[in-house]
């Protein structure tokens, strides 16, 4: 027997995988063998979150931030971009067309901006829920009194990707700032009952194989309701701008494993996996994938919300993504889902419970 079906067989036994096996199936090369992978992958999927596909609409309001990570192209240290901050007259404006559209979540991210006071992001959350829709944040780290406040507000969930779970690698990308911090904010966002979303970059300079698989097992520990998995693309205005980019093949593996070790969560087949390879997104939809991340920023704006160059979508209309998007989920044989999409926290769901063969 090949070594990836005795890793699968166990799995459907158990519902785990060990470090070392997940090392292994990130270290696949075989063609035959990856299809294994991917099959698995989407069976999975389609067995605990179905065959829909949840849109959700993302509005990047500020491209401002006030860190300083090597890999990101809105870093403070950028002085060539235009920054630009959305009011929140025209945010609400924003929602109100992606609501008019259909969208049942409306995404609010930004780069780490203190310009926007924790009243002001409140007002944004209670406004925008009552348009009947679910709130999602990623604005950072923050207080734990205003994640409670914006809790308090209607917010339903909080993105906080943690990048990479090697603590020295994550000092080095990201000065200034430390895993135990932003792992306190995830624990915050975990007791005050949000749904809580992280992810990783895949390909950052250093990262390792070994390092990637203790990233889906601390994603694993923490129940993650949603994990973004993208590649790492250099931006040329960062100081990482000549290293070697990650490859969609290495993030179709890291997202097919992450579904494995996540069944119930919600996994966005994402923009950036989308930029790197042209099928990206469809990919990844077969990969384990369930959720599309539609970009909803005016279009004005969208362009300078480079956290990576040559980002996909940047000069299509909300009405022309969406019309793609249900094409590709129809083509696959898919549904758009109607429903807010809510994560297995929601649903009172332990995202560890995997009984493939019952
Ligand atoms: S990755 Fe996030 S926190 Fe870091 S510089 Fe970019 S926007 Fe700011």
């Amino acid at each position: 027997m090949r070594r990836i079906d005795g890793i699968i067989a166990k799995y459907l036994d158990t519902g785990r995988l060990s470090k070392e096996e997940i090392e292994f199936l990130l270290g696949l090369e075989d063609e035959a063998d990856l299809q294994k992978l991917f099959a698995l992958a989407n069976k999975v999927r389609e067995r605990f979150v179905g065959n829909e596909v949840h849109l959700r609409g993302i509005i990047e309001f500020s491209n401002y931030c006030s860190r300083a990570c090597l890999y990101c192209g809105i870093s403070r240290h950028n002085r060539h971009l235009s920054r630009y901050r959305m009011d929140v007259e025209e945010i609400l404006e924003a929602a109100k067309e992606a609501v008019g559209m259909g969208f049942k979540t409306i995404v609010l991210q930004s780069g780490e901006d203190p310009f926007y006071s924790t009243s002001t992001i409140t007002r944004l959350v209670s406004q925008i829920k009552a348009m009947d829709v679910a709130v999602t944040l990623s604005v950072g780290e923050r207080r734990r009194e205003d994640y409670a406040a914006w809790k308090e507000a209607g917010a339903d969930r909080y993105l906080l990707k943690f990048e990479t779970s090697d603590p020295d690698l994550y000092r080095r990308l990201r000065p200034g700032c430390s895993m135990a911090q932003r792992l306190q904010c995830l624990t915050y966002l975990k007791d005050l009952d949000y749904e809580v979303g992280s992810g990783i970059m895949v390909g950052l300079p250093g990262q390792t194989l070994s390092s990637m698989a203790d990233d889906i097992l601390l994603m694993r520990k923490l129940q993650l309701s949603m994990v973004g998995i993208g590649p790492f693309i250099p931006h040329p205005a960062t100081p990482l701008a000549s290293a070697q980019a990650g490859t969609a093949s290495l993030t179709l593996k890291v997202l097919a494993v992450t579904r494995l070790m996540l069944p119930w969560a919600n996994l966005p087949s994402t923009t950036a996996l989308g930029s790197v390879d042209r099928e990206g997104r469809r990919e990844g939809l077969l990969a384990g994938a369930n959720v599309l991340m539609l970009n909803v920023t005016p279009l004005k704006y969208r362009r300078l919300y480079e956290i990576y160059p040559a980002k996909a979508e940047v000069e299509d209309d909300p009405t022309a993504l969406k019309a793609a998007a249900v094409e590709l989920v129809t083509r696959l044989g898919r549904r758009v889902s109607s429903g807010y999409g809510e994560g297995p926290k929601a649903m009172g769901i332990a995202n560890s419970e995997l009984r493939m063969k019952s």
